[in-house]
């Protein structure tokens, strides 16, 4: 309409200028979005990089620990358990002395390859955590998937058949796996989930390798458990006590058995639980046991010691309220002190 009444060489003049500036704009918008995508694109690549391991194609640590904080506030808004897995591989650098370098990167890589393959959620991810230790996070899954992936995993990983003749048992190369399954309201932090899975791990390792250990963190709140450590061995208390205080119990501390029993009758605290080593200098177990029964009645006394429980006296053991053996184990301390 906007032609109407003008001559016929002006109306082809006007339309040959309004197609050249379209295809002018057109041609434009086309570089700058063709720019801004190439910009982005190689932006990305660029993070990726710097965000994968190069052997293996997973995150790096790097990126591993900013996810985390990223997941774990997550979790925390949710309400949703975080499981943290740790897959160290067994006796890696024998395997590395025997078959060379280069077969133990090829070894990363096949193990590396089996760890990604179980990442199938968006907030699941897989890292290279050290050398040969690998992260598995998971979000907020049931429990039973949970349970059931790091055995899966040690068994497919011990199924990619690579021969380890320096291996103990299996001849095969294999991995333990320490897993922490945490829920947000058990009252750790980051680096206390971490460390839970790192612990799980060691003992993974000291209950002969290639094995899964899990260490469930639905704690409830231990905070008004009070559990005393009697032991006059100073390196043994400080273990204890760090573990009961990891586990959230309001723990307490005695080198004898006058110092034990100073906690009830001088200083009248709260005490639930007494751990009390078997032999100590000065007064004996009995008379502890005895006093501590008659001040506190309701108190719960377990036993420790290195000897085995048939070598400790049938009176001492009757009298008690359990038995630990030393060295404790914190899933056993845990247990044994959790049982009312
Ligand atoms: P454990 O069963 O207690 O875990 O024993 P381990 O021998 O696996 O553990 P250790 O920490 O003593 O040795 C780890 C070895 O892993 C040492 C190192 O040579 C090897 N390693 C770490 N990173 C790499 C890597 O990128 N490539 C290769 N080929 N080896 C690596
Ligand atoms: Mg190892
Ligand atoms: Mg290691």
């Amino acid at each position: 309409a906007i032609f109407v009444g003008l001559p016929l060489e002006e109306i082809f003049f006007e339309g040959f200028m309004l197609l050249n500036v379209n295809l002018l704009g057109g041609y434009s918008c086309y570089k700058i979005e063709y720019s801004a995508r190439r910009t982005f694109l190689e932006s990305h690549i660029l993070n990726q990089r710097a965000e994968r391991d190069g052997l293996t194609g997973l995150y790096n640590r790097r990126a591993f620990d900013e996810y985390m904080e990223k997941i774990w506030r997550q979790s925390r808004r949710d309400n949703e358990p975080v499981t943290i897995m740790l897959i160290d591989i067994d006796h890696f650098k024998p395997y590395n002395d025997m078959y060379g370098h280069q077969a133990g990167d090829d070894a990363l890589k096949n193990v590396a390859s089996v760890i990604a393959g179980s990442v199938q959620r968006p907030l699941d991810i897989a890292a290279r955590y050290g050398g040969e230790e690998f992260a598995l996070v998971l979000y907020g899954t049931s429990e039973e998937y949970v349970r059931e992936l790091p055995e899966l995993l040690r068994q497919e990983i011990l199924g990619l058949g690579t021969v380890h003749e320096a291996a103990t048992h299996t001849k095969f190369l294999s991995v333990s796996i320490g897993v922490a399954i945490v829920y947000p309201d058990s009252g750790r932090s980051l680096t206390g989930a971490i460390q839970m899975a790192d612990e799980a791990l060691y003992e993974a390792k000291n209950s002969g390798r290639n094995k899964c250990c899990c260490y469930q963190g639905i704690i409830p709140d231990h905070s008004l458990h009070s559990v005393l450590v009697v032991d006059d061995e100073e390196a043994l208390l400080i273990t204890v006590t760090k573990m009961l205080s990891r586990l959230g119990y309001d723990e307490k501390s005695a080198r004898n058995g006058q110092e034990a029993i100073d906690h009830f009758s001088i200083h009248h605290e709260r005490i639930d639980t007494v751990l009390l080593d078997v032999v100590m200098p000065g007064m004996s177990t009995q008379e502890i046991l005895k006093t501590i029964k008659k001040l506190r009645p309701g108190t719960r006394v377990l036993l420790a010691s290195g000897l085995r429980i048939d070598e400790i006296e049938k009176d001492l053991i009757k009298e008690s309220d359990g038995f630990l053996s030393k060295p404790f184990i914190m899933s056993d301390l845990s247990q044994a002190i959790a049982r009312n």
